[in-house]
């Protein structure tokens, strides 16, 4: 029998109140993993009633200390289940379950730990005048609407919620309708921890129904969203239009950029990590690969000789490089874009094609690493996010040029740069219109940071203080003496 989630309102699990359901369809096998409830505006309206009271009660008069100690025992939980957890997001997602073992739930934890932690240390501003003091003191914004996308689902819903709780808010969350199951799994952990009802609420359902209904209630002060662009915009809008305190995560279309002075082996393994990890759909993903013309032949034949010998395949197996993309649809989108390239000129160096796995994995969203040589850097295969296994790779000339072409998009997430000249690395990651620039690695993350992009990858930061002030105003109080 397939299983039935439910939402959780007021710390009860509980269907949807249409009692419609939606199906969460396997990208790997095409069977259904389970059913989710179809929220609307009114499940929507019981969890924020629900957040509504509980910041009323005592929730409210929790210390920061409890709180933490709240956090900690829900990195605890994760982190004894860890395994189990991997294997429902690996089933969930189609990523494999290597990665969802060593980096997605693990980070999770380590979510919960460091906003812990940090807001144990976490301190607000006095400034003296001759006649007067100030202090500032933060205060929770209310109920926080909590949106974020299928490719990393525990991992971004742990990045949000443990600040958010820390900072003595209440939740509204909506995961995406095609990953919900460990979303489920937190909503059961926080009540495990003895979290007080209605301060976590989760409504399941699908975007333009659940998810507007969300930024639109008057009673949700904020929003958090990570997801596509053209979602955020819309996002942003509703949002701004009721003075909504508002975070955007959005989209990218990040450069790897090798200068001819780096260390060839190394900055190959690193543009194939950030170019495939989790199937190419991270947000950061390296999907431009930018090579300078000294070195560009010898590293296009590594980088395309490694990428052809990745292992696609049963997400379980240990030895898979790379499992399904997200949803059949998605690999239509992603294959879209491979003809797109050959029509714009482009050459297939290697992928392209659905690999032949055998039953029952042929009915899965498999496609092998792909690799596409001679295009545009302004074309749209070069430009447009694609968020899947595809990277394109292209000469330039010299600093300038890497620069310039770089930042041709209207993206502006994330870069690597690969050289060993220090002065370089300084100067190219300081022109880079981008929010994150990691020189001679990919992906390596200090939870202090402030993570975000700037132009059309989105709006704020979070990531250390920067996601406890978010999640938080700032009341300034002054004294004449
Ligand atoms: P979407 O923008 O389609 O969806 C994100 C979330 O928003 C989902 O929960 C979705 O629900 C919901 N949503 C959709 N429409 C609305 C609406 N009108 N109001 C409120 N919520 C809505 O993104 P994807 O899930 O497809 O994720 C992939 C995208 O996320 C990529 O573009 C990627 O770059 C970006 N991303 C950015 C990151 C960052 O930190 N910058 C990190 C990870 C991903 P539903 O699923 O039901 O449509």
């Amino acid at each position: 029998m397939t299983t039935a989630l439910p939402n959780c309102i007021a710390g009860n699990f509980q269907p949807a109140r249409t009692g419609e359901t939606l199906d969460n369809v396997s990208s790997v096998t095409g069977g259904v993993l389970c059913t989710i409830p179809r929220s609307d505006a009114r499940d929507v309206a019981d969890a924020a009633e629900a957040a509504k009271a509980a910041r009323e009660g005592e929730w409210a008069r929790w210390s920061v200390g409890q709180r933490a100690d709240l956090l900690d025992a829900v990195a605890d939980i994760i982190e004894s289940r860890l395994e189990e957890i991997a294997a429902i997001e690996s089933r969930d997602t189609g990523k494999p379950f290597r990665l969802a073992a060593t980096v997605d739930i693990p980070r999770a934890v380590a979510n919960f730990r460091f906003f812990a932690s940090a807001v144990r240390q976490h301190h607000d501003g006095f400034h003296e005048m001759a006649d007067a003091i100030n202090y500032t003191l933060r205060r929770p914004i209310g109920t926080v609407g909590l949106i974020t996308p299928w490719n990393l689902p525990l991992y971004l819903l742990s990045w949000k919620t443990a600040p958010e709780l820390a900072m003595g808010n209440t939740i509204v969350a909506k995961p995406s309708e095609i990953t919900p199951m460990s979303a489920t799994v937190l909503a059961e952990i926080l009540h495990e921890v003895g979290l007080p009802p209605g301060v976590f609420n989760l409504v399941h359902g699908l975007g333009h129904e659940a998810g507007q209904a969300i930024v639109e209630h008057p009673d949700i002060g904020a929003i958090s969203f990570t997801g596509g662009t053209s979602t955020g915009a819309i996002v942003g809008r509703t949002a701004s239009e009721r003075f909504k305190k508002v975070s955007l995560e959005l989209g990218g279309k990040n450069a790897t950029v090798v200068f001819d002075d780096c260390d060839v082996e190394k900055a190959v393994e690193g543009a194939v990590r950030a170019g495939f990890a989790n199937q190419g759909q991270v947000c950061l993903c390296g999907s431009r690969v930018l090579v300078q013309e000294g070195i560009y032949d010898r590293f296009k034949a590594a980088f395309v000789e490694r990428v052809s010998n990745m292992s696609v395949g049963d997400p379980a197996d240990p030895d898979t490089s790379l499992g399904a993309l997200i949803s059949h649809g998605h690999r239509e989108k992603v294959e879209a874009f491979v003809a797109l390239a050959k029509e714009e000129g482009g050459t297939i160096e290697t992928g392209g094609t659905r690999p032949q796995l055998g039953a029952p994995l042929d009915a899965g969203a498999f496609l092998r690493p792909t690799v596409i040589s001679g295009l545009n850097t302004s074309s749209r295969t070069a430009t447009e996010e694609i968020f899947g296994p595809v990277v394109t790779i292209h000469p330039f000339k010299d600093e300038a040029d890497a620069v310039r072409i770089a930042n041709c998009v209207e993206y502006g997430l994330a870069a690597s740069v690969w050289t060993q000249n220090l002065g370089r690395a300084h100067r190219v990651s300081a022109a880079l219109d981008v929010g994150m620039v990691w020189v001679n690695t990919w992906l390596m993350r200090d939870l202090r940071v402030p993570f975000g992009g700037v132009k059309a990858s989105g709006v704020g930061r979070e990531g250390g203080h920067h996601s406890l002030e978010f999640f938080s105003e700032p009341k300034n109080v002054c004294i004449k003496l």
